[in-house]
């Protein structure tokens, strides 16, 4: 029987990894969220990192792009990607290429790679791979997953991608497509301070922070 693909943000797998339950709430139940002050902070760094870069940027083909040995870089990258019957989307902050690899940038105001994060940058691998796979491979390029502290530029952690990342990877995505598809229930959290930050937690059936409150 045909099914619809299941379309998924890239960074939708650093939610799930917060909570699936908190995911499904938002793009299953569609309950809104309210952007909030670090939110909207994060657009208008992006936004004006972006302009930044806009003002010297000298337009380059993806072939030049990948061919060169010194640093080149692009941001605000959109991809897409198709497959088992998931559409993958994602806008990579940053990608940069020289003469050694090819590095796949996320900048967030974070010192430290959660897996959720480190998830949502090997789903940015992916994109890239996919779209670029001949370039990447006739250059012989190593594709790297960076993530850099959106605030100081420092690298916070940097690691080759590999294919126990993409089978990983490939689990989560194939997970989130079965919660969104309705074939599996969403896991909530089990740490209660997810739910104390959460804004869903006066409406979600299973918010740890309800059941304290009535517990007491
Ligand atoms: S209240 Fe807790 S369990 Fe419910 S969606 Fe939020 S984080 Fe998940």
């Amino acid at each position: 029987m045909y099914q619809e693909p299941s379309i998924i943000g890239a960074s939708w797998l650093s939610e799930q990894s917060f909570c699936e339950q908190k995911l499904y709430l938002n793009k299953v139940k569609k309950i809104p969220l309210v952007a909030t002050f670090s939110m909207k902070k994060g657009s208008a760094v992006h936004e004006s990192k972006y302009e930044e870069f806009a003002k010297e940027a000298k337009p380059a083909t993806w072939e030049e792009f990948f061919a060169s040995d010194g640093l080149v870089v692009s941001r605000e990258v959109e991809l897409r990607h198709s497959g088992n019957n998931v559409i993958l989307l994602g806008r990579v902050d940053e990608v940069a290429c020289d003469k050694d690899g090819v590095y796949i940038i996320d900048d967030k105001p974070n010192d430290y790679a959660y897996i959720g994060i480190r998830k949502q940058i090997w789903a940015y691998c992916h994109l890239v791979e996919n779209n670029f796979k001949a370039l990447i491979e006739k250059n012989n390029k190593t594709v790297f997953a960076v993530l850099k502290n959106r605030d100081t530029g420092a690298v916070v952690w940097k690691e080759k991608y590999i294919g126990t990342h993409k089978e990983e990877l490939l689990i989560s995505l194939m997970r989130l497509r079965d919660v969104l598809t309705g074939k599996r229930q969403p896991e909530p959290t089990k740490n209660a301070n997810k739910c104390k930050v959460c804004q869903y937690n006066s409406v979600c059936e299973f918010s740890l922070v309800k059941e304290k409150a009535e517990q007491t």
